[in-house]
């Protein structure tokens, strides 16, 4: 199969030129090819974006809602198809899919609403027969780059509010898994998006960097590694776009002594494996405090022996494959780097038992205890199935360790004690915080975000920060003369 862009409503008929691979993870074969876009090609899809939102723009918001609400219906409808397309390209299990595009249906669903928020403030009669308003504008044609790791809802935090305060988009999304955003955009023609209001290229850096260089590209919203991030950030911004760039992360969980430690123990192997820990919100470090940590790695570790892993089209599988080989052989080389720094390998993912096919690109769930701070296996994204377990003798000391880090993605902390919890969520420096929650997304109506080296930019993603990112306000000052003014005045204008 070839996947290529769709530019303007329709597929793209060019001549292809470079191509990349696309695998069935969980078999290890290649299952097609997407088209990469050369510069010229992101070009036409800006040209096509330009020449859509000058109507796009007008249309009345209740137009703009309509397709929304329609988009919205054959999204629900079409869930199953849309989730075995993700599960076909990116290896995650069904029923992981399909919350993932749960979570980008709620998205919608609150793009639905969007006029709510577009209304600006009135004030009548600011000066003598003078009115003010705000009103908020689309900014024109803005682009969206997503990670390989959530296909479908990644671009659905975006995509919707971008459209329904009436920009156009080009929407880049990665070229490991890159089906479920040409489906999103049928979907969305389906639903009546008029041709040009989305359009979607494939690609890699050479695409991203067009979009990022372009000058009828008004602003950016990546998602992906915080180098990239930081690339896409600095780049953007260095060509007067208005750039949000999420980046990677390393989420910590304390464990504080008060806590139910079954409820931890669940929580730290639903969230530190769900989806092959291939998550931004995913748990890659459990902060065990004293005296916890050896009653804890055991009830982790049990509960790892029991995860069935496989095809995630295969019944009762709970955790897929990695997304490539390469991303495969990347996690695993941190097996060894971990032992050799002097971590305890708890449980070792290599020899877990695999229902699927030999060639897929596997990895188990592995736990490493006793880690330190300075082990590259706590310093880097891993984004793999790899816990960690960090012991600290107390709860400053927790707090210490995760506000050095690097990344403020998301947290959590387990505990029967709401005084230390709220204590947790004043003092930790991290975008989302969960109290007995391992993975606190915060719904669609909050937006998302983290701290630190997790987010460049001023504007997290989706909800009301999202739809303030996507436009751009104005402030208009009116005076109906009653029939009785007059007279010329150069003085500047004063309030009377
Ligand atoms: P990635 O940074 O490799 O790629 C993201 C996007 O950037 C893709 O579309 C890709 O084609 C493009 N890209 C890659 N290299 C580029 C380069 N050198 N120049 C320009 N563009 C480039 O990320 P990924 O591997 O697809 O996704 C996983 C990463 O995304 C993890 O670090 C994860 O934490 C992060 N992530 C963050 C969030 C969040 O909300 N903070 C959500 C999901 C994923």
């Amino acid at each position: 199969m070839r996947t290529t862009h769709r530019i303007g409503g329709k597929p793209w008929n060019g001549v292809a030129g470079r191509t990349g691979d696309v695998y069935d993870p969980a078999t290890g074969q290649v299952s097609g090819q997407v088209d990469f876009a050369t510069a010229s090609v992101v070009d036409e899809a800006v040209a096509a974006a330009g020449e859509a939102f000058s109507r796009w723009r007008t249309a009345s918001l209740a137009q703009r809602t309509s397709v929304m609400f329609s988009f919205r219906e054959l999204l629900n409808a079409r869930r199953s198809d849309l989730a075995e397309i993700v599960t076909a390209e990116h290896g995650k299990v069904l029923s992981d899919a399909a919350g993932e595009i749960q979570r980008g249906l709620e998205a919608v669903e609150f793009a639905c609403g969007i006029p709510q928020l577009l209304k600006g403030g009135f004030s009548e009669n600011a000066s003598t027969q003078v009115d003010v308003y705000s009103i908020r504008q689309p900014l024109g044609v803005v682009g969206v780059i997503s990670p390989f790791n959530f296909p479908a809802m990644v671009p659905l935090w975006f995509v919707p509010n971008a459209i329904g305060c009436g920009n156009a988009v080009v929407l880049k999304p990665s070229e490991k898994d890159p089906s479920a955003a040409n489906f999103l955009a049928e979907l969305f023609a389906e639903a009546g998006l008029p041709d040009g209001v989305l359009n979607v290229v494939h690609g890699d850096k050479e695409a991203v960097d067009r979009i990022l260089e372009h000058p009828d590209v008004k602003a950016i919203s990546f998602v992906g590694s915080t180098p990239v991030a930081r690339y896409v950030y600095q780049t953007g911004t260095q060509h007067g776009k208005r750039v949000q760039a999420l980046g990677g992360a390393k989420n910590h969980m304390v464990v504080l002594p008060d806590a139910d430690l079954d409820l931890a123990a669940d929580a730290a192997v639903s969230a530190g494996f769900g989806s092959s820990g291939e998550r931004c919100m995913a748990i890659s470090v459990v902060v065990a405090v004293d005296p916890v940590g050896d009653e804890l790695v055991g009830k982790i570790s049990e509960r790892i022996s029991a995860l069935h892993v496989g095809d995630g089209r295969r019944p009762g599988c709970e955790m897929g494959p990695l997304v490539t080989g390469a991303h495969r052989d990347r996690v695993t080389s941190y097996l060894d780097a971990g032992r050799s720094a002097g971590a305890h390998l708890v449980v070792d993912g290599r020899s877990h038992p695999i229902d699927g096919e030999q060639g897929g690109f596997w990895l188990g769930p592995t736990l490493f205890d006793r880690v330190g701070t300075d082990m590259s296996i706590y310093t880097d994204e891993i984004f793999g199935p790899v816990l960690s377990v960090l012991r600290v003798p107390s709860y400053d000391a927790a707090v210490e360790l995760v506000n050095a880090n690097r990344y403020g993605n998301g947290t959590a902390i387990f505990t029967n004690d709401g005084g230390a919890a709220r204590r947790y969520q004043n003092e930790i420096e991290v975008g989302m915080v969960g109290v007995n929650v391992p993975i606190p997304v915060p719904v669609s109506y909050y937006s998302f975000g983290g701290w630190k080296d997790s987010l460049f930019g001023d504007a997290h993603a989706y909800g009301p920060e999202g739809v303030n990112f996507f436009v751009r306000s104005k402030v208009v000052t009116s005076r109906w003369l009653d029939p009785s003014h007059g007279g010329v005045n150069l003085g500047f204008p004063q309030n009377t």
